[in-house]
């Protein structure tokens, strides 16, 4: 049975003890379980967030293993050697490949039913593998994709407009990586295309801003990584927003990873469109509509994943 108040965390480096710090304060959950192979790791970061509890909302938290996952609604994954500088997500494919055989199936074998939610590099490849090792419904397996690269793109926007980012809607959408791509054509402020909002408050030179504005999103990463080893609290509000979003059954639209089954005549592979999410994960995906250039771009992103997927042994 599902107890709707449980999270797991299973990889608790930078980006696992970021996210489970998040999910603390989000008052979402009342018991949350660390797991690392590191044991030590998971325990020191157990008592460290452990110790937050009292300035936010009672909670257990504590570093357990596979045995304690069962009954989770929700799993992070985000185990895995990290991206180093100048590598890019795409070159952690067969590290991280390898570190999946090692948990999914224990995870599998725990008999848990929730969301697992995969965070670690290269999402859209680990996502695909964990579909294949979990026994899962497909749609209960989501990789938290372009929701990073969306919200730095959203913040930049924000900025360039001088519009607060929340009321800024446009996607990053294909591979969260080196090939995704702006949906420039359907991006809007309240209702009003981003080119005619633009216009309006004298941004002209279009193209010049989106092709500089999706290059620093597309880079963001790598700088971040460069100037101080690794990219932590932009994700960790990301995994909470997605599992914000899974709880409280909201169908919000978020551009999650998932397997796709034909849309834009994709098929066997998980990439990021804008999906509506809800209790049971992904609960459909919103077609956008993309215009020629963008079409294209989502056709090599999904090449380029697909080229990668080919080449992995996913058998356990
Ligand atoms: P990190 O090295 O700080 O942490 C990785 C943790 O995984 C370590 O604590 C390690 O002990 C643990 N680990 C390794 N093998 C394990 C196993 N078999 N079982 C359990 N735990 C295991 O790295 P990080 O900076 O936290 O990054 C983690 C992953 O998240 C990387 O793959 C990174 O590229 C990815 N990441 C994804 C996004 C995103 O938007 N999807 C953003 C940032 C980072």
């Amino acid at each position: 049975m599902v107890n709707d108040r449980k999270v797991a965390v299973v990889g608790c480096g930078f980006v696992g003890s970021s996210s489970a710090f998040a999910l603390m304060q989000s008052g979402l959950f009342s018991e949350m379980v660390l797991i690392d192979v590191d044991r030590n790791r998971a325990e020191g970061e157990a008592l460290d967030i452990a110790h937050g509890v009292p300035f936010a909302s009672p909670m257990k938290i504590y570093a357990g293993d596979y045995s304690d996952v069962s009954d989770a609604a929700i799993i992070v994954v985000t185990a895995g050697a990290a991206q180093k500088p100048g590598e890019t997500r795409l070159d952690l494919v067969n590290k991280n490949v390898g570190i999946f055989k090692t948990i999914i199936p224990q995870i599998r074998e725990s008999g848990f039913s929730g969301v697992l939610l995969i965070v670690s590099n290269p999402v859209d490849v680990l996502t695909y593998a964990a579909i294949r090792m979990s026994g899962l419904p497909e749609g209960k397996v989501i990789g938290s994709g372009t929701v990073l690269d969306t919200a730095r793109l959203k913040y930049m926007l924000g900025e360039h407009v001088d519009v607060d980012p929340r009321d800024v809607h446009a996607y990053v959408m294909g591979e969260h990586g080196d090939s995704e791509f702006v949906a420039w054509s359907s991006a809007q402020v309240a209702g009003v295309p981003l080119s005619t909002f633009c216009e309006l408050h004298g941004h002209l030179n279009h193209r010049e801003a989106e092709a500089r504005i999706a290059e620093d999103v597309k880079n963001s990463a790598y700088e971040i990584i460069e100037k101080k080893r690794a990219t932590y609290y932009g994700i960790a509000m990301s995994v909470k927003r997605i599992c914000t979003a899974i709880m409280r059954d909201e169908g919000c639209v978020l551009p999650v990873s998932s397997l796709m089954v034909g849309e834009y005549g994709l098929e066997d592979l998980c990439i990021s469109l804008p999906t509506v999410v809800g209790r049971d994960g992904v609960v459909c995906r919103v077609p956008v509509s993309l215009d020629y250039d963008e079409m294209t771009q989502l056709k090599d992103s999904a090449e380029a994943l697909k080229a990668i997927i080919d080449q992995v042994d996913f058998e356990a």
